[in-house]
């Protein structure tokens, strides 16, 4: 996939200065006036200050997607809402540089990969903008008495709370604007408190691109006073949310008091199996990058790697001499394929579990600290580590880390590899490397989890449904079901004689 070179437009550059938040089609302060600060990972600088809202601002925001959801934008036909998309779509492409600086500069993640991002983000919004004239109901014939006609209406839900994480703002955001334009809904998106700019650039594109006032509002805050807010309001009709299990449930409880409908993509502790039949040469790289992508701060991490006893030893050292290997820095520099941890906060959560690991008896085979070298120290980085001698019980093969570390399990037998990666209360997404192709497929049907990627990994299209199984949470995106999502069914019958 080759990336077009597009000139760097600077409508948004990134300067320390303050940044309104968007509501109801204007650029506006939080009512207590109350600001927050934004730093960029890799160098500890503040980049921004955004306005910290709270129950007012949300109220605010909610008021205008509902006065919009009734008035102009209800008699936009599908074809508008479509042509509305391919203009998003083409936006981004114009400004996709911008966005992959603003990303890179807020949370961290190597230019290299937000860059490459651009044909996934402006894929959904063009299979988003597709599927918006594509959505219908059905005439159903019934069994009742008389002439009745019985159909059913597909209808957008309503106002669209959307809570997304820090790790990858482009696109949870599109995940969450895109289907909900294409149904006809309108949405109040909070973003996080560690990665607000690019989902306020994103605002700044939806107002070029002349989405109605009110339809996107994106509300900047945290998650106890913003967050919390939008999960238990009356006049929202339904919850997105990307981010942690915990936080997924306590939306869950915040959703009963209007009984909102609420999907959730949760956190995971995906396994990755390596048999001993599998290319080596292939399944070494994916399964490092798996996690140390992004720093290991991505959901469908394969943290867990269970290899089979005979190949465990071998593919151990050639995944430590790839960790090593990487290229570790600032993630502006497009050299870099590590960068920084988004926060201080989560640089400690990460370190703490390099130490638990070590306390519980594994064995450190490579990385395992904080890097703290010239440049490096002064941002969030932490070594690509892998453990061996990991046991199912320990903290670092059960809980989710979100950071660059892998637990290297052999395994015997095919059927203890199943039920060992089965044994989470996660069902993200699992890797299998094989070349037998019995074998990929008794794993695909038996791993309890919402992606099963063989002979690759982190495979995510537009097309395909994405989400969790048991704790990792419910509902899909991507697909023909993720729009049912954003839609009402309504059974109608007319009596005709
Ligand atoms: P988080 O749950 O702490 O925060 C996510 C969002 O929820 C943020 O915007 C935050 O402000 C908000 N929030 C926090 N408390 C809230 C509350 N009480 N009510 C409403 N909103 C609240 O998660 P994070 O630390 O930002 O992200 C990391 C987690 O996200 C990891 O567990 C990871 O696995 C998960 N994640 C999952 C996916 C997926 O698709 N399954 C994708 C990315 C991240």
């Amino acid at each position: 996939m080759t990336i077009a070179q597009t000139p760097v437009s600077l409508r948004r550059p990134i300067d320390g200065r303050h940044r309104q938040m968007f509501v109801d089609g204007a650029w506006v302060d939080a009512r207590t006036g109350r600001t927050m600060e934004t730093r960029n990972p890799a160098t500890g600088a503040v980049i921004a200050t955004v306005p910290r809202s709270d129950r007012q601002d949300i109220e605010l925001a909610v008021a205008a997607a509902r006065k919009a959801f009734d008035g102009p934008w209800s008699r936009f036909k599908p074809y508008e809402r479509q042509v509305l998309l391919l203009k998003i779509a083409d936006l981004f492409e114009k400004h996709w540089e911008e966005i992959s600086r603003s990303d890179t500069t807020d949370m961290g993640m190597p230019i290299v990969r937000t860059r490459a991002n651009r044909n996934r983000v402006i894929g959904m919004l063009r299979y988003y903008a597709g599927m918006a004239t594509s959505l219908h109901g059905e005439t159903i014939e019934n069994s009742l008495p008389g002439e009745i006609v019985s159909f059913t209406r597909k209808e957008p839900v309503g106002v669209v709370g959307a809570i997304i994480p820090w790790n990858a703002p482009t696109a949870a955001s599109i995940w969450k604007i895109g289907p909900a334009l294409a149904t006809g809904c309108t949405v109040v998106l909070k973003p996080s408190e560690e990665a607000p700019l690019t989902p306020l650039l994103i605002a700044d594109i939806m107002n070029e691109a002349g989405v109605p006032p009110g339809v996107v509002n994106i509300v900047t805050g945290t998650g106890a006073e913003a967050g919390a807010a939008l999960a238990e309001h009356m006049g929202v009709d339904k919850i997105v949310f990307t981010g942690s299990t915990a936080t997924g449930q306590s939306i869950v409880r915040a959703s009963a008091g209007n009984l909102k409908r609420v999907s959730l993509e949760l956190g995971g502790k995906s396994p990755v199996i390596v048999c001993a039949d599998a290319d080596l040469d292939r399944a070494v790289p994916v399964a490092a990058m798996s996690v140390f992508a992004n720093s290991g701060q991505i959901c469908i991490a394969g943290s867990r790697l269970f290899v089979e006893r005979s190949i465990h030893d071998e593919f151990v050292e050639r995944l430590a001499a790839y960790a090593k290997g990487l290229k570790i820095g600032d993630g502006i520099d497009p050299a870099t394929e590590i960068g920084p941890l988004v926060s201080e906060k989560q640089l400690l959560r990460v370190t703490d579990y390099l130490e638990a690991g070590t306390a519980e008896g594994a064995t450190l085979v490579t990385g395992g600290t904080r890097l703290v070298e010239g440049a490096l120290a002064a941002g969030n980085f932490v070594a690509p580590t892998v453990f061996a001698g990991v046991s199912d019980d320990m903290r670092i093969a059960r809980e989710e880390i979100f950071g660059p570390v892998i637990s290297a399990l052999p395994f015997d037998t095919l059927d203890e590899a199943i039920e060992r990666a089965n044994n989470t209360p996660y069902g993200l997404a699992a890797g299998v490397f094989t070349q037998n192709v019995a074998t990929a497929h008794q794993l695909a049907r038996k791993i309890r989890a919402g992606s099963v990627w063989v002979n690759t990994y982190h495979a995510i299209d537009p097309a395909v449904p994405f989400g969790g199984y048991k704790m990792s949470g419910y509902g899909r995106e991507g697909g023909a079901e993720h729009l049912d999502e954003y839609l009402n069914t309504k059974g109608v019958f007319i009596k005709i004689d």
